[in-house]
């Protein structure tokens, strides 16, 4: 499987470590991101650079896209030089970006129309377990196809579990990130009411850390309130298009709602910044 060549597509916060992963992995990679700039890095890591994803999926069997949202998606399948018009046959694509199930679920058709298959594989974990090979993948699409990129998603996650059809993987990582921004709102409303009574910042989370309710998170979010430091690891402007997603696919519940809402309204100010700036908005 090591001589299965990968073509990548978005070198941004999470696809640079996760291409890297694979280039660590030994697995010859190629990659296309639409800046130029970014791609130097990794030719020196000893990736090969396409110029169009139309030439990468010539060259490669396996292509992966970390992308931002269904835009990209579109512009990268169905653009001028888009992978659609290589008129390739027997590719593997997967499109690990948060992105809507429906837009899977379209691509997932085009791509076997041209003898071409397509999994959804969106992640859970942000730059730190991109960096370790730690990400949780949650895949959408055939079962046999799945099982024969396994190995190569095991290289980026700790665990790469099939979910259902098409969109499947999607659906899963919306759920999953509807919690994260009740758990991101969670933490700053309990940081802001701790604070108005007296409590500091450094105490309560000193607390958190150390009770049932502790996790993972807390501890990294926590560090970012204290230290005053909200350079984007997830960028708000993700989890309001997120969100903005889970809603269209139906999250109405009473919690889905506020934080819907809380993100919507703090993506103008805040978007570029992390999840937890969101604190800022709610001060
Ligand atoms: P990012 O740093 O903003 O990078 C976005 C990438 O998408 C860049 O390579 C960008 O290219 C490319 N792109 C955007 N629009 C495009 C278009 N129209 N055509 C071609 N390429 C386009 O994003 P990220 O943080 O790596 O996140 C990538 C995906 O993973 C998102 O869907 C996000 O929700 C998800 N995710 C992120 C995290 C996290 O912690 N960061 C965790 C889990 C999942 P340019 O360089 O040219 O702008």
């Amino acid at each position: 499987m090591n001589n299965t060549k990968i073509g990548w597509i978005g070198l941004g916060k999470m696809g640079i470590p996760m291409s890297r992963q694979l280039i660590k992995a030994g697995f010859p990679v190629t990659v296309f991101n639409r800046s130029k700039n970014k791609e130097k890095d990794l030719k020196e890591a000893g990736a090969e650079i396409a110029s169009t994803p139309a030439e990468l999926i010539q060259q490669t069997d396996v292509i992966i896209m970390m992308v931002s949202d269904d835009q990209a998606i579109r512009d990268i399948f169905s653009g001028d030089k888009g992978l659609l018009r290589a008129g390739t046959h027997g590719k593997i694509i997967i499109n690990m970006s948060t992105v809507s199930p429906a837009i899977s679920k379209e691509f997932a058709g085009l791509c076997k129309n041209q003898e071409n298959d397509y999994l959804d594989a969106p992640v859970s974990g942000s730059v730190k377990q991109a960096e370790e090979g730690q990400l949780v993948i949650m895949v959408g699409g055939d079962d046999e196809i799945f099982q024969k990129v396994k190995a190569v998603l095991e290289k980026l996650g700790k665990l790469a579990i099939r979910v259902g059809d098409s969109g499947a993987g999607n659906s899963a990582k919306l759920a999953v990130n509807t919690l994260l921004g009740f758990h991101a709102q969670g933490l700053a409303e309990a940081v802001i009411f701790a604070n108005k009574n007296g409590i500091s910042t450094e105490d309560l989370m000193t607390v958190i850390n150390n009770s049932a309710i502790g996790n993972v998170f807390g501890k990294i979010k926590g560090e970012a309130i204290i230290n005053d430091n909200y350079q984007a690891a997830f960028a708000l402007k993700h989890i309001a298009k997120d969100l903005r997603l889970a809603k269209a696919e139906g999250l109405d519940t009473p919690l889905g709602e506020t934080v819907y809402k809380t993100f919507q309204q703090a993506e103008s100010g805040f978007g570029e910044e992390d999840i937890i700036a969101v604190i800022k908005q709610l001060k």
